[in-house]
């Protein structure tokens, strides 16, 4: 029996980080950068104006009211886009839109609340007349040029996480393309004689694979691309033959076939194919799981995950093992998932000292969270799956949580990596 923690060294110990690839950056969410990202210019490139208003000269609203407003002439109105033409000078006002480029001579922009704009005719202005009814500071409502990002600035270093935010960033700076360290290409293969692929009808004694679909969104939803190989039977032949057509993978993922039955030849297959070790971990679910490596021709290797073939144990055993993996080899540093502390309603027992992993839904009351079973806990119950917010992790030494005790619980749809 090893720890979570040593079986996870030992993945992690293995997996390097990817190479880096060039792509356009709508590809790249979720990714990790891998070059250093420099402006090549100010953003935003000009001063321009954060209100739709009036260029003015802050010295000609000094004194202005609503009762003693100031009149300014306005010579000419500049829409976003647009280069004004025209320089303002004392007395003079330009009409401008938000974004626009503040024009030669202005220093400040009075918003349009802040004029007789709305009711002009009514005040007695002639068309080309705007009375500005309150003073402005020098500078205001000015959008300065660089005043986001500088020129020749460090804007983003490599191993930054490439989330909705960093690609605006990128195309703000007119970025096209970006190198990063590229999505693992995972091969995911079911083993099993009582599997059947979707397609078929369902015939007795058989179920259908649902592991190779649960386990390839996972994949996908930590970013990496999933292989579907199908279904091998319990024979080592149709197995090592399945398994060669992933051997092009950055990993190799099977379930089933990991625990001591009868036709379990997943150990027997790996034996002969390349290094394995067979861990019994101490967690609930997922007690035995499988960790090597697959010769390739060129005699390079491909790392091999074996997790157990129950529904629930096999999505558990990719959150705890896979996934860090995974994001390991995106160059992602810190896979950690949220964790909240929550109050337990209702008991768990934890009866043979192991670590389990409790699906949980979460709510908060006020400043508290809670956290309660989603049913039947067994292995086999995908559904319990189905309405999980979190894992609430019993360590070892505790034999039983109470209703009303703390639990650690580990957020599962917090932090998503942005994988599509
Ligand atoms: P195993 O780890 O091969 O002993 O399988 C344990 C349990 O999980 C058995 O009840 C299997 O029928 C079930 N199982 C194995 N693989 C799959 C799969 N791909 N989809 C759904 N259930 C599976
Ligand atoms: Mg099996």
């Amino acid at each position: 029996m090893i720890s979570v923690e040593e079986a996870l060294e030992r993945i992690l110990g293995f997996v390097d980080v990817l190479q880096d690839e060039e792509k356009p950056i709508m590809d790249c969410l979720g990714q990790v950068l891998a070059e250093d990202v420099c402006a090549p210019f100010d953003v935003p490139p000009h001063d321009n104006s954060a209100m739709d208003g009036y260029a003015v000269q802050f010295a000609s609203t000094i004194g202005a009211s609503v009762e003693n407003p100031k009149v300014l002439r306005i010579i000419d109105e500049v829409a976003a886009g647009r280069v004004p033409a025209v320089t303002v000078e004392a007395g003079t006002a330009v009409r401008i839109m938000t974004g626009a480029l503040i024009p030669k001579g202005a220093d400040a922009v009075v918003p349009f609340e802040l004029t007789d704009e709305a009711d002009r005719a009514h005040a007695g202005r002639q068309e080309k007349q705007i009375g500005v009814r309150c003073s402005v500071g020098v500078g205001a409502n000015v959008r300065y040029s660089g005043e986001d990002i500088k020129r020749g600035e460090l804007v983003m270093q490599r191993g930054k996480l490439l989330r909705p935010a960093a690609i605006g960033v990128l195309a703000s700076l007119g970025k096209t393309r970006a190198v990063v360290t590229r999505r693992p290409v995972v091969g995911i293969l079911a083993t099993g004689d009582e599997l059947l692929d979707i397609s078929q009808p369902l015939l007795s004694g058989k179920i259908y694979n649902s592991n190779s679909y649960s386990l390839a969104c996972q994949v996908r939803s930590c970013g990496g691309v999933p292989k579907l190989l199908g279904v091998a039977p319990d024979r080592a032949e149709q197995l090592s033959a399945a398994l060669r057509y992933g051997l092009d993978c950055d990993m190799l993922i099977t379930s089933g076939g990991v625990s001591l039955g009868d036709y379990d030849v997943v150990k027997e297959v790996l034996a002969a194919e390349g290094d394995v070790s067979f861990w019994t971990v101490h967690m609930k679910p997922g007690k035995p799981i499988a960790f090597g490596t697959f010769k390739r021709e060129n005699g390079r290797r491909v790392p091999h995950l074996g997790l157990p073939g129950n529904p629930v144990s096999s999505m558990v055993t990719f959150e705890i093992f896979a996934r860090p993996a995974l994001h390991k080899m995106m160059g992602i540093v810190d896979f950690s998932r949220r964790y909240v502390t929550a109050i337990m309603e209702g008991s768990i027992k934890n009866t043979d000292g192991r670590r389990v992993f409790a699906r949980v839904l979460v709510n908060k009351k006020g400043n508290q969270y809670f956290a309660r079973l989603t049913g039947s806990q067994g292995s086999g119950i995908l559904t319990s799956m189905l309405e999980a917010d979190g894992l609430a992790v019993i360590p070892e030494t505790v034999a039983a949580i109470s209703s009303g005790d703390s639990v650690e619980v580990m957020m599962l749809d917090w932090n998503e990596a942005y994988g599509f």
